[in-house]
């Protein structure tokens, strides 16, 4: 008889999109001529950069030639991609990342979540709460996460607060994990640490022999100095901590699926006699087992993100959402709310009018502005009272979002 892995039963449902998507879906029905604008999911809209469609191009030439084709390429990622990461993402910013310790994927969900299959399940896990939903769940499906509890909590893992109340800085827990992740830019708060804040987890984690699982997905939006870019700029960091990319916010991949990990020589976990381990190399087998590479065209697109031409394209993508991201955050606090983030990353984090909770904010947008966003609840206990608004959308549909919302102004 089959017997299915029992951790997959203790999943809550993937309440959140479904039930927006169902709120919304219910509101055009009953209002067809409504124009609703949609600010509530993480994706991008604008297009792929001219120079990474060139190279897309000039790569499907080389398959239809037997001279230039490409088969199975290395599962680490091709060489022409990773000296680029290694120059202009590492070594520009004085840190020295070398080609067998980057890893390219097919995006940081998949790394994100598959990290796991290296360390143990006896691992205690840490996360920011609110927090990207992925660490959570890959961690209930490995087993890891304990019971869902009356809080809506897993017994298992360490919840650290993440609200107006810290400014959005998680303190270090008190119990001691072993892995901790850290999103930063953060989604959803659209919050960051200053390189002093990001500082103190590098020293915990290395006084504590814990592993820093650090996502930097948003890493292109960073706009203020003091706002480390990479986990690496931190002194010790390469023996504490594994860094996620992904091309997806940075280049506008997520319909194409470009990413890659850093997993430095020098960290180790430990075994059971508690010896040191590479885990670099266990990360090495697990993807040679378990992954045949990113496609040959993808990652000559993500190579060209890196020519002058390149990053000037995808310099001004980002800075046509971040021009959203100002207006959105302005926008919201025109009418006497309290927004957050919004300055380095493309998500504005607002607090729910007095009296209103994630879920009503949302119905009073939908119904009164007709306009979508995400309530913070669905991120974890302490998204509540929060709701997330996304800059991705068009400078167009921005501005109206923001005329719209005046006509709450005169109730707060
Ligand atoms: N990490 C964070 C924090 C994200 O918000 C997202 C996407 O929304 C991802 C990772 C997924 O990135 P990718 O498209 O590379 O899988």
């Amino acid at each position: 008889m089959i017997k299915v892995n029992e951790n997959f039963s203790k999943l809550q449902e993937s309440y959140l999109f479904s039930e927006i998507a169902k709120k919304v879906k219910q509101y055009e029905t009953e209002h067809p001529d409504a124009n609703v604008i949609r600010m509530g999911i993480g994706d991008v809209t604008r297009p792929i950069c001219e120079a990474s469609i060139k190279a897309m191009h000039s790569a499907v030439d080389d398959m239809g030639d037997s001279a230039t084709f490409h088969g199975y390429g290395p599962e680490q990622g091709y060489r022409f991609l990773t000296e680029c990461i290694s120059r202009f993402d590492y070594a520009e910013r004085g840190i020295q990342i070398s080609s067998d310790e980057i890893f390219v994927s097919d995006g940081a969900k998949s790394d994100t979540g598959n990290i796991g299959d290296i360390l143990s399940i006896n691992n205690k896990v840490a996360v920011t709460d609110p927090v990207y939903p992925v660490y959570v769940d890959t961690n209930v499906m490995a087993g890891r996460a304990g019971e869902m509890t009356y809080e809506g909590k897993w017994s298992n893992i360490i919840y650290m607060p993440c609200t107006i109340e810290n400014n959005f800085i998680p303190e270090l827990p008190t119990s001691i994990p072993d892995v901790i992740y850290l999103c930063y830019p953060n989604n959803p708060t659209g919050t960051t640490l200053t390189k002093s804040q990001l500082k103190k987890w590098v020293d915990y984690a290395l006084a504590n022999k814990a592993l820093i699982l650090f996502d930097s997905a948003y890493e292109a939006y960073i706009q203020e100095d003091d706002v480390p870019h990479s986990i690496y700029e931190i002194e010790g960091a390469k023996k504490c901590a594994i860094e996620f990319r992904s091309f997806s916010k940075t280049a506008g991949f997520t319909g194409l699926r470009c990413g890659y990990t850093i997993v430095p020589k020098e960290l180790t976990g430990y075994n059971e006699n508690g010896e040191p381990v590479m885990l670099n190399k266990l990360w090495n087998r697990r993807q040679c087992t378990k992954f045949n590479g990113a496609s040959y065209i993808t990652q000559r697109a993500a190579e060209a993100t890196y020519t002058d031409m390149g990053r000037k394209q995808i310099k001004e993508t980002i800075s046509y959402y971040m021009r959203n991201a100002k207006i959105l955050r302005d926008g919201v606090e025109a009418i006497g709310l309290k927004a957050f983030g919004g300055i380095n990353a493309p998500y504005v984090w607002v607090k729910t009018p007095e009296g209103l909770n994630s879920w009503e904010f949302f119905n009073k947008l939908l119904n009164e502005c007709n306009i979508v966003g995400t309530p913070g609840v669905g991120f974890g206990p302490s998204g509540e009272g929060y709701f997330r608004l996304t800059a991705f959308g068009s400078y167009e549909n921005t501005c109206e979002a923001v005329e719209r919302m005046k006509k709450l102004n005169h109730k707060y």
